[in-house]
């Protein structure tokens, strides 16, 4: 028996199933997106705010133009004073979205800032329309507002909770404007509304694929295929990231490198030594707090990120990771027991140095570890 797991594998059915829920659990919300995708979707949104609001900025003088020629006389001064503050708001927009990289909370705000500003002028023009004047909206395409917004959340890597919200509201925003003009229970009314939440399912559809496609994408792009955990690549962006947004924090890196590895490989085989490696990422996921990073570095070494840690506390969990490797006894292809060990060096992250610079220092004590004996914990 080989040190791999027991457990049947569940038949393609159920693998499927399993992956759909699971999928639709990660578009649902944010709530179980990482750390590091939420940087990621955070600057996915960004950039699609970037065009769309250019986009915008282009489009609207040509709008008054169309304003000038298509409303009564009356209102287009009032019509150039809305596109005024429109453009006012779509430039802030732009400088917000400019200043929100790496960060969701802002992305997400100037992306709702960006389907909101011609949601609001839509209210301001409807609520100055009376009965009657419904054609002359339609004439400046103003009626077409909601549909534009509905179609433009698929744009976004929105999950379905926030495209939901977002082209509920339009809907509803539509279903007022309607019956201002007194036109909701008639049947271009319903007729409307039925259109919207067509829309929208279709938005939301797209939404499902565009935040699903890209998890995948992500996940593969940044995480190691054998085990699971982090690589290199997307360890040192995410320390960028870290550094940018949380510069005094307290972090500690663990480099841990296993030993005679090449041994291993040697007298059990590359397949029993790529069981080892899997078998050691899980000692590190269970040692390790959620917030904490985790990376295969490369070959049989790893890295840890602690956050919000001190050296002491560090050590300790470097050395509850060396002991529980000793401990660990695996079983090769013929069933003989086999163990293994591992070297770790450890450095706290000072906030005046990068991570690279701080990677180094644990590096060197790893190389003491590994020059006295092995499976040992280096730290000051
Ligand atoms: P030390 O205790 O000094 O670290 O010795 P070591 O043998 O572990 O170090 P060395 O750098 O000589 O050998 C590392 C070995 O790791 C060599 C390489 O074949 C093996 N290795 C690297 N990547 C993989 C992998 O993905 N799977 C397997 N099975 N082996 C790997
Ligand atoms: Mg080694
Ligand atoms: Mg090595």
């Amino acid at each position: 028996m080989n040190s791999q797991d027991t457990h049947s594998k569940p038949s393609p059915a159920e693998a499927l199933t399993r992956m759909s829920l699971s999928s639709l659990q990660d578009t649902l919300s944010n709530r179980r997106h990482s750390r590091d995708f939420a940087f990621a979707r955070g600057d996915f949104l960004r950039n699609r705010v970037m065009v769309v609001g250019a986009v915008f900025l282009v489009l609207l003088p040509l709008w008054s133009v169309i304003d000038w020629f298509a409303l009564p006389a009356d209102s287009t001064k009032m019509a150039l004073a809305a596109r005024l503050v429109m453009f006012a708001v779509l430039a802030l927009t732009l400088l917000l979205a400019q200043r929100s990289k790496a960060r969701l909370q802002l992305a997400r705000f100037t992306a709702g800032l960006l389907l909101a500003t011609p949601a609001v002028f839509y209210a301001v023009v409807m609520s100055t329309v009376t009965t009657g004047q419904a054609e002359t909206v339609s004439l400046a395409g103003y009626s077409f507002i909601p549909y534009m917004l509905v179609a433009m959340l698929a744009i976004f890597p929105f999950t379905l909770v926030e495209s939901s919200v977002l082209g509920g509201a339009i809907i509803l925003l539509e279903a007022w404007a309607l019956y201002a003009t007194g036109v909701l229970f008639s049947l271009s009314g319903l007729q409307a509304i039925w259109l919207l939440a067509a829309l929208l399912v279709i938005a939301l559809t797209s939404n499902y694929f565009q935040l699903a496609l890209m998890m995948r994408l992500y996940r593969e792009a940044t995480h190691d295929p054998l085990t699971g955990l982090l690589n290199r690549g997307a360890l040192v962006q995410s320390m960028e990231q870290y550094a940018l947004h949380a510069p005094d924090a307290g972090r500690c890196l663990l480099v841990m490198d296993l030993d005679h590895f090449k041994r291993i490989n040697d007298t059990h085989g590359h397949a029993f030594g790529d069981d080892i490696l899997r078998h050691f990422s899980g000692i590190l996921r269970r040692s390790l707090r959620p917030a904490d990073l985790a990376c295969r570095y490369g070959g049989e070494e790893f890295v840890a990120i602690l956050m919000d840690i001190d050296k002491e506390a560090a050590m300790a969990v470097a050395e509850d990771i060396r002991t529980q490797t000793e401990a660990s006894i695996l079983h090769n292809y013929d069933g003989q027991a086999v163990r293994y060990t591992v070297s770790i060096g450890v450095a706290s992250l000072h906030h005046d140095e990068t991570f690279q610079q701080a990677a180094m220092r644990a590096d060197h004590r790893l190389y003491e570890a590994k020059k006295s004996s092995r499976n040992r914990v280096v730290g000051v």
